[in-house]
């Protein structure tokens, strides 16, 4: 099955069950401060769990696009050493907003597996939240799945909230097995972490809103919010362990391929720029520029962190924009925001390729010459500092390059170098202003502005007459 057709499966088989499909929202949340990007096809029922907005349907089915790349869910460090982590992924999802609640989610979702999707049960695995007696009896008692691919997990794994604040509730999830070559126990063991169980899907029974404070206060109503990641069932169907194998993925990765020269489609470097395009591609989608700060730091953070994966692959030449056109591809007719936009997507990550063209190879020779010539494992945060002052390196691009050497890098030192920047660019301000008030302006001097000698940080208020 295709991904597209897998999407259609699954929006198919909720809207027979009385539900409602709706189109994914955008990456950026509407009017919620509390979280950086949508990172759950719930984000935009939110309201609607908490009972503060009613709609017109109490079951709704998406497939929404998700971010995962900052605040409480962020996979960032992930991509490119897991198989199946993205910055960017699709999440399908059904919601009940008081309607059904954990005996119905439960069935429906087993039966899609198993019947509709024809999944084999002896490869599918359950976990349930310890404390949740009863969603264990129904999937033993009722759905009669085997106790030895069960089991009750902490809160850690099993008890889901969408940021530090809002709707929340404990969970059952369930996990495919993709057989005994892959390292990895099963869930609840102590090597989970592997990739040989991989979580597909996870139910939340909503119960809470979580405060600010961590206190629990019930919904109005009990309710149910799903998610399954789209690529993660595609790796099942298509019988491919890793997400990147799947054929939404492989367009991306061989046309990278093919623009970077490298020859083998499993190196990991090439699976990180497919996945980046796909986040940087929407976030730019939804709204978001390259810049400084929240979301657009991330954004760039993202961009460059690409870029530098195509110089290591020997690339020179702009190269990250020009995969704009086989996403679209791939996915503008998902999402024709997407298609919509493409001209602007293009265009905002190639002047950002552009602006950080001129200092990555610099900063590259400054980094692998400190690397060759340092003692210990870890990279002073007084140099990642100096890489991101003066060649606009993000802290994690160096972190990224540390770690592929089995370095890291003192980052309460870059911290404290950033804080000592601060610093100095406060007091700089507030002398720059006496300077100016102190000026006599007779109408023929003219200020141009201000020159700062970084040695010793002086600040010198230019003018001409
Ligand atoms: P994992 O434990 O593998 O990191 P998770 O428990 O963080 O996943 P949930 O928050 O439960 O994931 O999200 C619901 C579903 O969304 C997951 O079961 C998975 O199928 C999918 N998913 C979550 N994170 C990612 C990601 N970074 N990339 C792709 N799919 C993801
Ligand atoms: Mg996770
Ligand atoms: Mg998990
Ligand atoms: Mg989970």
């Amino acid at each position: 099955m295709t991904s597209a057709e897998l999407r259609k499966a699954f929006l198919d088989y909720f809207v027979k069950h009385n539900h409602t499909e709706v189109h994914s929202s955008p990456v950026i949340p509407a009017n919620d401060p509390t979280l950086l990007f949508t990172n759950a096809g719930m984000v935009q029922f939110k309201e609607t769990f908490l009972g503060q907005e009613n709609r017109d349907y109490n079951r709704a089915t998406s497939v929404q696009r998700c971010i995962r790349a900052g605040g409480k869910h962020n996979d960032l460090e992930n991509v490119g050493y897991t198989a199946r982590h993205h910055t960017f992924f699709e999440m399908l999802g059904n919601f009940s907003f008081g309607d059904y609640f954990k005996r119905e989610a439960i069935s429906f979702a087993w039966k899609f597996l198993t019947e509709e999707l024809n999944l084999p049960e002896e490869k599918l695995w359950v976990t349930v939240f310890e404390e949740d007696q009863e969603a264990e009896d129904i999937w033993l008692k009722e759905m009669g799945i085997s106790a030895e691919r069960f089991s009750r997990c902490g809160a850690k794994d099993n008890f889901w909230s969408m940021g530090d604040t809002g709707p929340c509730g404990p969970c059952t999830e369930i996990f495919f097995d993709h057989g005994a070559d892959v390292a990895g126990g099963p869930p609840g063991s102590p090597d989970e972490d592997g990739d040989r169980y991989i979580e597909i899907w996870n139910l939340v029974f909503m119960q809470f809103d979580r405060s600010a404070d961590g206190t629990l206060t019930p919904l109005p109503k009990p309710s149910v919010d799903t998610g399954m990641g789209l690529e993660r069932l595609a790796a099942v169907m298509q019988n491919v362990h890793n997400n990147y194998d799947i054929d939404l993925f492989q367009a991306i990765v061989k046309k990278a391929a093919e623009l970077t020269g490298e020859k083998d489609l499993t190196n990991s470097s090439l699976r990180v720029i497919a996945d980046h395009i796909r986040s940087c591609s929407f976030v730019i989608v939804d709204g978001v520029l390259p810049s400084n700060e929240g979301r657009g730091y991330v954004l760039r953070r993202i961009i460059r962190r690409a870029i530098r994966h195509g110089y290591k692959l020997g690339m020179n030449d702009l190269f990250f924009y020009k995969l704009v056109p086989v996403l679209v591809e791939q996915m503008g007719e998902a999402y024709p925001e997407l298609a919509k936009e493409q001209a602007n997507v293009e265009r905002a990550l190639k002047l950002e390729e552009t602006r950080f063209a001129e200092t990555l190879e610099n900063g590259m020779k400054l980094l692998e010459e400190y690397i060759d010539g340092m003692s210990g494992d870890v990279i002073e945060g007084e140099i990642a500092f100096k890489l991101y002052d003066t060649y606009g390196f993000p802290l994690d691009l160096t972190a990224d390059v540390a770690r592929e050497r089995n370095l890291s890098v003192d980052e309460a030192g870059f911290e404290k170098a950033m804080e000592a920047q601060r610093e100095r660019a406060r007091s700089a301000s507030s002398f720059s202003a006496q300077a100016v008030d102190k000026i006599d302006f007779d109408g023929e001097t003219q200020f141009i502005g201000y020159e700062c000698d970084d040695a010793d940080t002086k600040v010198v208020a230019i003018f001409v007459d």
